[in-house]
């Protein structure tokens, strides 16, 4: 009989390399010691941790996928695509991400100009210390800092009242289009994944539109099981799968122990039906 070992998988979380609070070397950690064992950190706009990912999570016994999560206007809102099984080292995709990033230094003045106006002056310089990574300051590091000050209770919070993408301080951004993300993961080798598309404001239509123009981009994979989700929209994503022959994947999305709704690796298993992203990658 061959019984195949029961996998744990956790393909999309974040370090300290963009909005996560832990170094990659203690996401690995704490992705083994909660029994992940096939792992891909997937930072904002950056794979400058994947080396020491790879090689932290190899000497625990994981199996790693190169990991990025790359920020994308669609239709005049974000869409995040995770790439998967991505070779960091592909010169087209680092410069990809590196024009990606920039602007978030402007970006994040603009969005302490708002904040100083709705009266909460400083906030550049208070953001500064919480993003670790100078080229990657988020709209999360806002979110701790504005809660160290005693602004907020909490990070969600922050988002509610001031930063989600409807809200009085948020600076919209023009990321990267859907083509160059794609032709960037697919030309370092990987699989191209909607990220948490339960998160979108999109109409009906416009769901159809992006699904799509992502599946004639040579796209094949969508989030299904992920942090960003309720159980409902476990079921309405792996539909989608279905519907569209998209590869399946999913990740807790983890940022910090704290703030995060789910822990590494602590998500259910994909509907049995589904193909998994990761199958063709290993
Ligand atoms: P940025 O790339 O700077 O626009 O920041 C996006 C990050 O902010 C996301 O990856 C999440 O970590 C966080 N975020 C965005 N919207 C929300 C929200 N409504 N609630 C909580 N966190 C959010
Ligand atoms: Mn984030
Ligand atoms: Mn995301
Ligand atoms: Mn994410």
């Amino acid at each position: 009989m061959n019984i195949e070992p029961i996998s744990c998988v956790d393909l999309h979380c974040h370090s300290t390399v963009s909005d996560g609070v832990l170094s990659p070397e203690a996401v690995a950690q704490r992705a083994a010691a909660h029994g992940v064992n096939i792992w891909s950190l997937t930072d904002h706009d950056e794979v400058s941790g994947q080396k020491i990912a790879r090689e932290t999570a190899t000497s625990l016994g994981m199996q790693y996928l190169g990991g990025v999560e790359i920020s994308v206007t669609w239709a005049n809102q974000t869409v995040h695509v995770v790439g998967l099984g991505i070779d960091e080292n592909n010169p087209v995709l680092v410069e990809g991400l590196r024009t990606t990033r920039a602007g978030r230094a402007d970006r994040a003045k603009r969005i302490s100009d708002n904040l100083a106006r709705l009266g909460m002056p400083g906030a550049y310089e208070g953001v500064l210390p919480f993003a670790r990574n100078p080229e990657l300051i988020s709209r999360t590091h806002f979110a701790r800092y504005l809660v160290q000050a005693g602004y907020c209770p909490d990070v969600q919070t922050v988002f509610d009242r001031y930063l989600s993408d409807e809200g009085p301080a948020h600076e919209p951004m023009q990321w990267a289009k859907l083509a160059s993300a794609l032709s960037w993961i697919h030309g370092a080798g990987g699989v191209a994944v909607i990220a948490h598309p339960g998160r979108y404001h999109y109409t009906p239509t416009q769901f159809g539109a992006l699904f799509s123009e992502f599946k004639d981009l040579g796209g094949q994979g969508i989030e299904v099981v992920t942090g960003s989700h309720s159980p409902h929209q476990y079921h309405e994503y792996a539909q989608i799968a279905r519907d569209y022959g998209f590869l399946a994947s999913c990740g807790s999305d983890f940022h910090s122990p704290s703030e995060s709704r789910h822990d590494l690796g602590s998500l259910p298993a994909l509907p049995a039906d589904l193909v998994p992203a990761w199958k063709s990658l290993l």
